[in-house]
């Protein structure tokens, strides 16, 4: 594959049908997003968020561009920016991993750190007062922006109904942070699929399942209000995976597929057995692994 830029090799990432034994025999089919120039699923929101902004007229040549982030929309929102030789501050709660934002700076963004304990409520709140002070700023808040869930029903879920071609698909899993994943993606895949179910996967300590809020070393989805894309959305359940059971998950999948995925696929791949329990037996479930423990490795992820 001769490509001219790296922008080219955002998106059209490879989907795995999971070499493992499964509940009932379920097939388990993972996009490897990680497999982006980034390393996740967020380039794919970076371009599209910066390009809304460029169509609607909210950033010209000169506009810096503020997102509060968790990191992976950072990366992406920073090489998109680069592009466009845009500017670019990224607010992110100081735990976030060292690898991300290390990523984020090589890419020429400056990092602001907000404190952990403030959550992401807090880097959205510190990344509105920047862009306040600036003027000239655009911060397109992927929590709100409707670009976000927009994406990934415009290409990741044509990608996975491609790739699957005439084969049903029963289930849909999907990890929310911002929510965008998921919604966009199961609105594709239930218009082909009516039927189909959909489960949002979230780490204990988020509150989708109405759980008490607590700190989770699973990065990268959990939630601490709901997100408005899930309004009108129609899915079938949501389940909570332990820290426990994701790292679990993760160092199982290095040993025996030789695969690197981060601790929210780990989460992705115990709540998709979990719902193979409850389909016919050779069904086909989607589920997506957002992005490579290589970020994570200054956090011991392979270690228990
Ligand atoms: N996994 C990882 C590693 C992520 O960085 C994100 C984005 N924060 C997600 C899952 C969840 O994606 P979304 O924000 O679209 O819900």
């Amino acid at each position: 594959m001769l490509v001219e830029n790296t922008y080219d090799l955002i998106g059209h990432t490879p989907l795995m049908h999971l070499p493992m034994k499964t509940p009932n025999d379920v097939n388990i089919y993972a996009k490897l997003e990680m497999f982006n120039p980034g390393g996740s699923i967020k380039d794919r929101l970076g371009m599209a968020l910066i390009q809304r902004g460029i169509a609607e007229g909210k950033v010209t040549v000169t506009t810096t561009i503020i997102e509060p982030t968790a990191g992976n929309t950072g990366i992406g929102v920073a090489l998109a920016a680069l592009k466009y030789h845009l500017p670019v501050k990224l607010v992110v709660p100081a735990k976030f991993s060292y690898e991300k934002q290390t990523l984020m700076r090589a890419l020429g963004a400056e990092v602001v750190n907000t404190p952990s304990e403030e959550g992401i409520k807090g880097a959205i709140a510190k990344a509105k007062e920047l862009a306040a002070e600036i003027g000239d700023a655009y911060v397109p808040l992927q929590f709100q922006n409707q670009a976000n869930p927009d994406v990934y029903q415009r290409t990741l879920g044509p990608e996975i109904l491609a790739d699957l071609a005439n084969k049903p698909i029963a289930a849909f899993v999907a990890g929310a942070g911002s929510g965008g994943t998921f919604a966009g993606i199961q609105k594709s895949l239930q218009d082909a699929y009516p039927e189909l179910k959909g489960y949002i996967v979230e780490p204990a300590g988020s509150i989708l399942n109405g759980g008490p809020a607590h700190s989770h070393r699973t990065e990268g989805i959990g939630v601490e209000f709901i997100p408005p894309f899930f309004k009108d959305l129609d899915y079938t359940g949501v389940k909570t995976i332990s820290d426990d059971d994701a790292f679990y998950y993760v160092r199982w999948v290095a040993k025996n597929l030789g695969l690197f995925i981060g601790s929210s696929s780990g989460a992705a791949l115990a709540a998709s057995l979990e719902v193979a329990k409850e389909l016919p037996h050779g069904a086909n479930l989607v589920t997506v692994f957002p992005d490579s423990s290589e970020r994570y490795l200054s956090e011991h992820i392979y270690e228990e």
